[in-house]
């Protein structure tokens, strides 16, 4: 699971940095649209050994390798539209000032940011501002030879083709679509389903399921289900399968990366990840995760793969990404603190005893510095992740949390001083709380979701842990999001040296409140209500804890100036709230009471307030502050001997956006324009 996405609050004002050591990296890179691009830094890589260096290499050559698989699954025409419009960005001789083109550029550059036509949060497709004529021009000038047409096919064939997939509103409107009561599958422009009905993906996979099973496979999540002669027959991503070019390409860098591994067990679940992807078996994908979460000795980790399944409006098929990464030693001492005392957090957490683990297996965390980031992990990217999603795999062995701080960190530089804190939080007292506490709230309110939410708590036996359906996602963010709530404000973490005193919880719950109620309408556009799932959670945690404070006034939303503020009043209160809420969510889990989840999503996580949201995006344009954020990851140059043996790994920071999509688009082109 993601389990968290930076909230981009900018809520956490570092602390002045020590003359000595002046940080002159460059953060910010370029912005467009409604987005800001940053870079990270990979501190500590220059100093690992040749052989980590190495590893870390090849691994990065398999997290791009796959990278158009992840265009594909979000729709059909992804790769040909931004292959055509790669080609006119680099070989349009027309005027390339004009106001056109440069739309045109940003319509590209919003592209690659999405791996397709639609907004890699909102889910809505993108609006050009070039014209379907400017397009048609555009195409016409280009040579044949570097346009991605099929063999025969004219360009005017092309153009017909794309014009609408581009500029028709109506016409793949929507990624992902999650509106009650519609065909999710029918309205949703993914690529997991073609030709059949949601009622007839549910009723294939139904058929497949068996409810006693107590290691089921995860179901459907490495294929597309198609209807081919009115038959439906899953197509699987593998090798020799859909998607199988880039997947030999995956492979063949995993192989090299075999050959560096640093120990038997990190060699055994390389080797089991490779025979998946030759296979396509489930079974040996569920092998290769019990492996993956046993490794918990070596330094370097990577996901690789087909990982979550938020792309998918049914919630089982998964996007491919990847995250390569290693150890940060001293700051994962942490990590290895709560994970330590993961049995007493379970013991004491407010929810019934019937939901609780009598044992928690193996939560292990750690922090850790992202070396390069792929597929569905770039350049958007995640600040914790919790895998495998397995449910009877974490009950039976446990599961991996990471918290990514380099990625945290270049966040909170990059928003130095952007003025949002004095534009949102109401008074000076929240802002010392926030300037004080901020990166270090954050920071272990991340380590408790990852180590400690997600892996608490368990199924009745018998319950499907899909019976929460299009709701399971939001539901199991805000159980693992209460769960770190609950305990940021509890004294153990003063008492286990986590947190510096009893106030540092405050800068977390002020925070929290004002992003879930107020601030994450920044990322809404007008008239639109809030669907992806990390945003449902914290508004419906948001909203249900101020409601149900109002008779106490244990939140309050204040007006000064025209403008709305959160104001916590009772933060002491607010924790018992969070203790509740988080024993009704997990009781809804442990028991798949769809109704009662269904309702409490539909009744705080979705709805916008119209007046509200329309102040806080005028106050934030104001700002100017782009609402999403991405990375280009660094590049690693190889160093050769004249017998062509690597000796050392360079790393650099200097490659712009538009620079490194091209490149990866020609060093990483195996996969075909039109997959199925
Ligand atoms: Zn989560």
């Amino acid at each position: 699971m993601i389990t968290s996405i930076a909230t981009l609050s900018a809520c956490h004002v570092q602390e002045e940095k020590p003359a000595s050591s002046p940080d002159t990296f460059n953060y910010n890179v370029e912005e467009f649209a409604d987005i800001g691009i940053l870079r990270y830094q990979v501190e500590g890589f220059e100093s690992l050994p040749l052989q980590q260096k190495k590893m870390i290499y090849y691994l990065s050559q398999a997290a791009v390798a796959g990278r158009d698989i992840f265009f594909d699954q979000n729709g059909k025409w992804n790769l040909a539209i931004r292959r055509t419009l790669e080609a006119i960005y680099e070989h349009y001789n027309g005027d390339r000032n004009s106001e056109s083109f440069q739309a045109l550029e940003q319509y590209l550059k919003q592209v690659w940011f999405a791996s397709g036509i639609h907004h890699h949060y909102s889910m809505d497709k993108f609006k050009p501002g070039f014209s379907a004529p400017f397009f048609a021009e555009a195409v016409q000038s280009i040579d044949s030879s570097l346009l991605p047409l099929k063999v025969g096919e004219s360009k005017e064939e092309l153009i017909e083709k794309l014009t609408p997939v581009i500029f028709d509103p109506t016409v793949d409107a929507k990624r992902v679509n999650q509106a009650a009561g519609e065909d999710l599958i029918l309205t949703s422009a993914c690529n997991y389903y073609d030709g059949v009905t949601q009622q007839e993906a549910e009723t294939f996979y139904n058929n497949l399921k068996d409810l006693n099973d107590q290691t089921p496979v995860s179901y459907g999540l490495n294929s597309r289900l198609v209807k081919k002669d009115g038959k439906i027959e899953e197509l699987v991503w593998k090798t020799d399968g859909l998607y199988g070019e880039a997947l030999t390409e995956v492979v063949y860098w995993l192989e090299k990366a075999l050959s560096v591994a640093e120990n038997d067990a990190q060699r055994a679940y390389i080797e089991k990840l490779i025979e998946f992807n030759r296979t396509g078996d489930l079974k040996t994908f569920d092998q290769y995760a019990i492996l993956w979460v046993k490794d918990t000795i070596s330094d370097i980790d990577f996901v690789n793969g087909f990982t979550e399944s938020y792309g998918d409006p049914l919630g089982m098929k998964a996007s491919w990404e990847s995250v390569v990464n290693f150890k940060n030693k001293e700051a994962s001492k942490r990590t290895e603190t709560i994970s330590e005392n993961a049995q007493w957090f379970e013991d004491h957490s407010p929810v019934d005893s019937r939901f609780k683990k009598e044992t928690v297996k193996g939560v292990s965390a750690k922090v850790i510095t992202a070396a390069m980031l792929g597929g569905d992990c770039y350049p958007a990217t995640p600040i914790g992740i919790n895998l495998p999603n397995s449910n009877w795999i974490r009950r039976d062995h446990g599961s991996k949390s990471v918290t990514i701080e380099n990625i945290t960190k270049a966040y909170d530089m990059a928003s130095l001083g952007n003025g949002f804190n004095e534009e949102f939080v109401w008074s000076d007292t929240e802002r010392e709380l926030l300037k004080k506490y901020g990166f270090t709230s954050d920071n272990m309110h991340t380590d408790l979701h990852e180590c400690l939410g997600h892996g608490s708590g368990k199924l009745l036996p018998g319950v499907d842990p899909d019976a929460l359906k299009a709701y399971g996602s939001t539901l199991e963010e805000a159980r693992a999001d209460l769960f770190a709530l609950y305990y940021i404000a509890d004294p153990k973490l003063v008492e286990l040296g986590l947190l510096p005193d009893q106030d540092a919880y405050k800068a977390e719950y002020y925070r929290y409140i004002m992003n879930g109620l107020m601030t994450q309408l920044t990322r809404i556009e007008p008239g639109k209500s809030v669907e992806e799932s990390h945003m449902r959670n914290r508004q419906l945690i948001a909203k249900w804890l101020f409601e149900k404070g109002e008779p106490e006034k244990v939140i309050e939303l204040k007006k000064r100036d025209g403008k709305s503020f959160v104001v916590i009043n009772h933060y002491d209160k607010m924790r018992t709230l969070v203790g509740q809420l988080l024993a009704e969510i997990q009781r809804i889990k442990s028991e798949g009471d769809y109704e009662a989840g269904k309702n409490l999503v539909e009744t705080y996580g979705v709805r916008v307030d119209t007046n509200l949201h329309k102040e806080v995006l005028d106050r934030y344009a104001h700002l100017q502050i782009k609402p999403y954020k991405g990375f280009v990851n660094p590049v690693y140059t190889p160093v050769t001997d004249d017998k062509g043996e690597i000796t050392d790994i360079l790393i650099s920071y200097d490659e712009g956006y538009a620079q490194q999509m091209l490149r990866y688009s020609k060093e990483f082109n195996a996969l075909p324009t039109y997959n199925n």
